[in-house]
């Protein structure tokens, strides 16, 4: 019997793994083409990438539900 499939976890700048044009924006809830990103946010770019990552960190996300590759691509790594 095949494990139980995990819910892949984006943090922003994540590429996505259905279309590579794509990327995770954490401000908006959606994927985005890469000049998204240029655009004004309320937390910039980076520093939003720099938190998800430390939370990544210091919780279980990838635990029982959620994965995220240890080197999944991303904008700002
Ligand atoms: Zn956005």
């Amino acid at each position: 019997m095949a494990p139980p499939q995990k819910q892949r976890y984006y943090i922003h700048g994540d590429q996505s793994e259905s279309d590579a044009a794509r990327y995770y924006c954490a401000e908006c809830d959606v994927f985005f083409p890469e000049s998204h990103f240029s655009e004004t946010h309320r937390v910039k770019n980076y520093d939003r990438y720099d938190i998800a990552m430390r939370m990544l960190k210091t919780t279980k996300k990838n635990s029982n539900e959620y994965f995220r590759p240890e080197f999944a691509e991303n904008l700002f790594s």
